[in-house]
């Protein structure tokens, strides 16, 4: 795999089961004072419908199936997955761009992002694990965050859950999210760590 150009910026890449917190957290740290304008969000692509509350190019690119099959084939994808039968993946493009404009980036990614993020960009990548305080407690949080969300769904995002709470060591930090105001404090302290402030 050919390792990626130099950058001075560090690339944080959050993951966790669905439902932990990761959108929530990323959003309050984007938003706090001391990370203003040193930290943006990367934004990836999917194929899976917008849920209510989500903006195009806020919150993902929102594609076809054809669309992202296009772009993949076309090797304009980075890195990508797919998560209970929808695909989701990182543009090569807006990634470079990005890196050469902002200081520090952060993403959201399964493992498998993580992991590739990690060793196209080893000196630059930090890894968090968001982990929820239950499965219970997850199930409840997906179920409160889009009432869209099919029953059959929410159990398809648990039961993956189960799996993915299994690869939290092979993170960089873990970082649990019961009490929303800690975890953002603590997410903040990680990022301001890891970019020297
Ligand atoms: P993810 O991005 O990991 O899938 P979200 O950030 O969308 O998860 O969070 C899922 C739901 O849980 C949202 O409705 C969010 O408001 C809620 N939530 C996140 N963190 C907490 C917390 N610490 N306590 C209670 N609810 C939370
Ligand atoms: P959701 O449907 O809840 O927004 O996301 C489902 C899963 O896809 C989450 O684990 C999320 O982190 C992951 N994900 C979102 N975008 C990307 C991406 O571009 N690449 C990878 N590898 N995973 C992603």
């Amino acid at each position: 795999m050919r390792r990626q150009k130099k950058t001075t910026g560090k690339i944080f890449i959050i993951s966790g089961p669905s439902g932990s917190g990761k959108t929530t957290l990323l959003k309050r740290a984007l938003l706090n004072k001391s990370l203003k304008n040193k930290l943006a969000k990367s934004v990836s692509l999917t194929t899976r419908p917008k849920r209510s509350g989500e903006r195009e190019g806020r919150d993902y690119f929102f594609v076809s199936p054809a669309e992202f099959r296009q772009l993949n084939k076309a090797k304009k994808i980075l890195e990508w997955t797919r998560y209970l039968s929808y695909d989701y993946g990182t543009k090569r493009d807006y990634l470079e761009d990005k890196l050469k404009k902002v200081r520090h980036l952060a993403l959201c990614l399964d493992l498998r992002g993580a992991l590739k993020l990690k060793k196209l960009y080893p000196e630059n990548a930090v890894t968090i694990f968001v982990e929820p305080p239950s499965i219970n407690e997850l199930r409840k949080r997906i179920e409160g965050r889009c009432s869209k969300t099919k029953p059959e769904e929410v159990d398809r995002r648990v039961k993956l859950a189960v799996a993915e709470l299994k690869n939290a060591h092979r993170y960089d930090y873990i970082l649990k999210n019961k009490n929303l105001a800690k975890a953002e404090s603590r997410l903040k302290g990680i990022i301001l760590k890891e970019i020297g402030v």
